[in-house]
């Protein structure tokens, strides 16, 4: 029994399980290898417009320090719970170890619901949980970023409450800021145009016509909607498009760019087209080349990947798939192409890096050399993990994550067991 208990967390650990017999390590290696160094509890208690008090529970989960300061991002949703985080910083302590980066795996979050509070309270609320987290985190210990029901602006407001209390402007303890404020060139794209990327050598390693070839995205947030706009620069038809209120089809392919402008302008796909509305039940399970889920985790059971029509599955979200949903894609691995979460959606923690770096450096570069550098460390990722599974006869996940467990265990047996 552990605190973390509960859907997520038993996920990442079942994958780990997978993983750790895959690589012979020892029973007594394994806990400190998957719990969490320090999880963070706090309570965030804001004036509301109306002028009484509410309190959010916020949390933070440092996986380990093994290999320099934690890194992830910062989660708004009422689905947060402290396992869900903990998932999500183990996940990403794989993914920062498999593309190479020096960095451990951390997450955050608050369990709020976004639709009942309003711009002033969600302020309140960035700032005060950024506040209460000045003692647990720094530019060297544990940087954040966006994640689900976060954005720019409020990576602006976390970046700002840190500084004011340092006395100066650290833009370095977050990423995915603004430009204006420190940010990078290229970051609000780097996760979707990484995916796209990614689909896209895999399709043209598959022989398959990119022009002639349809994709489908659940999820049209940040990596959602870069992920299908990179597509469809890249020629493919995006057939359909859902989000947490409802689904698009158009089998002659959605205007892509237009589709964005109306999400921008109105924070979701509802009210584009009345014509175009579509079953959102049905969408992962519609025939098209690729299939980009985006949204949430655990979308993908093991009915739905019994029911899957694409060729290409290129995971955009953290944790789409269920271990269940693995076991059955195994026996369909012919039809499918999974390009599993952490090197799939790897391009956002690459290009956070390059802010990191470009902050503390004070050096700023032009977007042609992020996202060229990004694409580079996303092939190198992606040419490891193909022979990997080549060579050890292994599904492309349980190669990706054997590459990362096997980098944080290398680091933990050389230094000891205090990271
Ligand atoms: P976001 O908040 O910008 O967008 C989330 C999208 O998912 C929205 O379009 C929302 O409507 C949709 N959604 C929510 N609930 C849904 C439901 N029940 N059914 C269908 N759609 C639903 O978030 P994001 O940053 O784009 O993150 C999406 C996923 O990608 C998450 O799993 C996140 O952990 C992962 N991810 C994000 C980044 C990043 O840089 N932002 C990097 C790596 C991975």
């Amino acid at each position: 029994m552990t605190v973390y208990a509960g859907p997520v967390f038993d996920m990442a650990v079942n994958q780990f399980r997978v993983i750790a017999d895959h690589l012979s390590i020892p029973m007594d290696e394994r806990d400190r290898l998957l719990l969490p160094k320090r999880a963070i509890t706090i309570s965030c208690p804001i004036h509301r417009d109306d002028g009484t008090v509410a309190v959010f529970e916020g949390y933070r989960v440092q996986h380990h320090l093994t290999l320099g300061p934690t890194k992830g991002g910062t989660r708004f949703a009422p689905s947060v719970d402290i396992g869900e985080i903990a998932a999500l910083a183990i996940w990403m302590s794989w993914k920062c170890a498999l593309v190479g980066l020096p960095y451990g795996g951390a997450k955050g979050g608050v369990r709020v619901d976004l639709t009942t509070i309003s711009k002033h309270e969600l302020e309140a609320l960035s700032r005060r949980y950024m506040q209460e987290m000045i003692p647990f985190v720094g530019p060297h210990t544990d940087v954040r970023a966006p994640d689900m029901g976060t954005n720019e602006q409020m990576m602006a407001w976390f970046m700002d409450t840190y500084s004011m209390y340092q006395g100066r402007t650290v833009t370095e303890i977050v990423t995915g800021k603004p430009v204006s404020s420190g940010g990078t060139l290229g970051r609000l794209e780097a996760t979707g145009r990484g995916v796209a990327h990614l689909a896209k050598r895999v399709m043209k390693e598959l022989a398959i016509d990119l022009n002639s070839a349809t994709a489908v995205v659940q999820g049209f947030g940040n990596v959602g909607s870069y992920a299908a706009l990179g597509l469809h620069q890249f020629g493919l038809k995006v057939i359909a498009v859902g989000d947490h209120t409802g689904a698009l089809y158009d089998k002659g392919g959605l205007d892509i760019p237009v589709l964005m402008r109306h999400a921008g302008a109105h924070g979701s796909i509802a009210g584009f087209s009345n014509e175009l509305q579509f079953d959102p039940a049905q969408i992962l399970t519609l025939p098209c080349d690729v299939l980009v889920p985006a949204a949430m985790e655990r979308v993908i059971d093991a009915q739905v990947a019994q029911n899957l029509q694409c060729r290409v599955l290129a995971e955009g979200a953290n944790g789409p798939t269920t271990p269940d949903a693995d076991l059955v894609l195994e026996k369909r691995q012919d039809e499918i192409f999974l390009i599993p979460d952490i090197l799939c959606n790897s391009g956002g923690v690459v290009v956070s890096y390059f802010e990191w770096v470009q902050d503390l450096q004070q050096l700023f570069w032009e977007e042609e050399e992020v996202t060229r550098r990004e694409y580079h460390i996303l092939d190198r990722a992606f040419d490891q993990m193909a022979a990997r599974s080549k060579a050890d006869k292994i599904p492309h996940r349980t190669a990706a994550m054997a590459i990362g467990v096997e980098k944080v265990r290398a680091g933990k047996n050389v230094r000891g067991l205090f990271p």
